[in-house]
């Protein structure tokens, strides 16, 4: 008998695209890098945006016939580790996958009317416009169902009345997705629908882009251009009917299928970036002396390195078998909120690692950890936070045991 092993190995024209996509961000987005503050940041982007175009180089995960590469799932999340290494985010601009725009693009694709596709996908694929995602409120964030925002049809118009804060990139984009109560009597889920506001909009205004921790440093490349979080109050605002997504209380249900995908990009973003700590870190280990020995000799310091490696590759066979469960069509709720959670904490805890080791070094500006650190730990808040997550896996555990007297389908039991 045979047995055959599981196959790690890239595909050949998976491992190709990779080499491509990686020399484009060694020898064109990071060159670009020290730009970042001396020059408005949309300009650098556009000027890479028609290199990668030239390339080839695309929104990798949307269907060519949409104009993009139409990538699988697997071939998406290796070009999105190579974009990662770009930490001012300029490579995700140039390939035109940063969010919100890229899960934007799927749910337009998915669930978009034609019309909806003509007027504000094409242009989203064609790196024109801009949008925001607006669901948070001071009222609702973990548990979205609490959302106060609500929407009241006159004739073939809905008016919308509440407030927002969080919509990232509100004050640069063209376009809001704005979800609101639609049915306060419906089943929870099905009370709330999504509408694309057009921007600016007497309805939609912008209070202010909250100061945020660590993004007062950079005002170029997080601000105003970039990825300011707005405040908004939402007061007459009026949307036609045609805006709607999706359907009528198809809020939640709709958004289901872009968090796989969004989740895997990030995955693979915090993969490239806790790389890049854990390296720094293990550079400074074997540079720097102490009491007459390089800290790489130190037994303690090799267990921190240790740790760091471990949970890397934890993280790598992680999203490498969701990639491979989403190419499969399976559902993968657990292992997508397992690995949420234990991701977010992993880039945490190299980028602690390696300022631990770096000394003040690590806590100064000189050094990147500080505000590599800030971006981070937002990752343990937003898109649920990890007590959310924890939350979802811990009652499945239950649930697997109550249902098959074991909890192995809830903890990766069907690997083996
Ligand atoms: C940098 C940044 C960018 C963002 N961008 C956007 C955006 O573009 N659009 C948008 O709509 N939103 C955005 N958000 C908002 C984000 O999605 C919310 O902050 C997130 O959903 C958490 O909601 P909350 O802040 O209201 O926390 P809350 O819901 O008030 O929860 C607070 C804390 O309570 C705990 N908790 C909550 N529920 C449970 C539970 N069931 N069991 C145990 N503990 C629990 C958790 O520790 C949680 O952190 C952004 C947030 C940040 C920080």
């Amino acid at each position: 008998m045979v047995y055959h092993m599981v196959d790690f190995e890239l595909p050949n024209d998976v491992k190709e695209l990779r080499a491509n996509v990686a020399a484009f961000i060694d020898n064109v987005v990071l060159p670009a890098e020290p730009e970042v503050n001396t020059r408005p940041y949309m300009d650098i982007v556009r000027e890479l945006q028609a290199r990668a175009r030239a390339e080839g180089l695309w929104c990798p995960f949307v269907p060519k016939e949409y104009g993009g590469m139409g990538l699988g799932h697997l071939g998406n999340a290796i070009v999105q580790i190579e974009v990662g290494r770009s930490f001012s985010m300029l490579g995700a601009w140039a390939l035109n996958c940063m969010g919100p725009q890229d899960a934007t693009m799927l749910t337009l694709i998915e669930h978009g009317t034609e019309e909806q596709k003509q007027k504000f996908l094409v242009p989203l694929v064609e790196g024109n416009l801009r949008i925001c995602f607006s669901m948070t409120e001071r009222a609702a964030g973990a548990d979205a169902t609490g959302m106060q925002t609500a929407a009241v049809k006159v004739g073939d118009r809905w008016i919308l009345n509440g407030e927002k804060w969080f919509s990232s990139g509100a004050s640069a984009s063209d376009v809001a997705l704005v979800m609101a109560k639609t049915n306060p009597n419906a089943p929870r889920h099905e009370q709330f629908t999504t509408f694309l506001v057009e921007l600016p909009n007497p309805g939609y205004q912008i209070l202010r882009d909250i100061p945020v921790w660590g993004e007062e440093f950079d005002p170029n490349f997080e601000g105003e251009q970039t990825m300011g979080h707005a405040e908004v109050r939402i007061e007459d605002l009026e949307v036609p009917e045609a805006n709607i997504v999706g359907g009528l209380g198809m809020g939640f249900q709709m958004g289901q299928h872009r968090l796989g995908y969004g989740r895997l990009r990030h995955g693979m973003w915090s993969i490239a970036k806790a790389q890049a700590a854990l390296d720094m870190a293990t550079a400074w280990a074997i540079e720097r002396e102490t009491f007459g020995k390089p800290l790489a000799d130190r037994q303690g310091i090799n267990w921190m390195l240790s740790d760091c490696a471990e949970k890397l590759y934890i993280t790598r066979l992680m999203v490498l078998h969701i990639a491979w469960k989403m190419e499969q069509g399976k559902d993968l709720r657990i292992e997508n909120s397992m690995a949420k959670t234990y991701i977010a904490n992993m880039l945490c805890e190299i980028i602690d690692t390696a300022i631990q080791i770096h000394g003040a070094l690590g806590m100064t500006y000189d050094k990147p950890f500080a505000h590599w650190y800030t971006h981070a730990r937002a990752n343990r808040i937003v898109d649920g936070p990890d007590e959310v997550h924890r939350w979802t896996v811990g009652r499945s555990v239950i649930k697997a045991y109550q249902r098959d007297g074991t909890t192995a389908s809830a903890a990766g039991g069907d690997l083996f």
